[in-house]
């Protein structure tokens, strides 16, 4: 079974890539889907968010990172073969939302199921965003974010990595 992992990764942090690892360990492959646009103004282009994850997954032979085209999800899905969409759930504001989603998906693609991992607890308050502020005022992201996208944070914000 192929499954897919869509997001907007605008970067993929810890969080992101502890949900990928697992998922390629319950699938024959998976594939990262990069929305081009769904964050209004990204801090990294689509292909800068597809090359932070090829290179953050780059020890995983069955992922696969491509950009989402301008199509529903469940089409790309049905399109590729893959029978399963994964989210991550960090908290319960994440539940409303991604249940909507599930249930609309199913909807449109009944064959296609929406399966949710619960994120690593110390990575439960993370998200790209807060990553985002800490590193626009210097703060320490080790930890926070795979080391391909500090050093991409870093040169964005102009910062001297230590
Ligand atoms: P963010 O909300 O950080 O901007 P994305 O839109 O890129 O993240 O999220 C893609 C998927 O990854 C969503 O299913 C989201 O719930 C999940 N996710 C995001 N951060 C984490 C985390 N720290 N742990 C587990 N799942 C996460």
């Amino acid at each position: 079974m192929i499954a897919v992992y869509p997001g907007s990764f605008d970067p993929v942090t810890c969080g992101h890539q502890d949900i990928i690892a697992r998922a390629a360990g319950m699938f024959e492959g998976l594939t990262v889907l990069v929305a081009a646009n769904s964050a209004k103004s990204p801090l990294f282009s689509a292909d800068e968010r597809v090359a932070l994850l090829r290179e953050s997954c780059a020890h995983l032979p069955n992922v696969g990172v491509e950009v989402l085209p301008p199509v529903l999800l469940v089409d790309y899905a049905a399109e590729h073969r893959a029978g399963v969409i994964v989210k991550g759930l960090r908290a319960v504001s994440d539940f409303e939302y991604e249940f909507q989603m599930a249930l609309l998906n199913r909807r449109l693609r009944p064959q296609v199921e929406t399966i949710f991992l619960m994120t690593a607890a110390e990575y439960s308050y993370l998200s790209s965003s807060i990553v985002k502020e800490i590193a626009r005022f210097g703060g320490d992201i080790e930890g926070l974010v795979p080391p391909p996208v500090r050093r991409a944070l870093a040169e964005k914000f102009g910062q001297q990595q230590s």
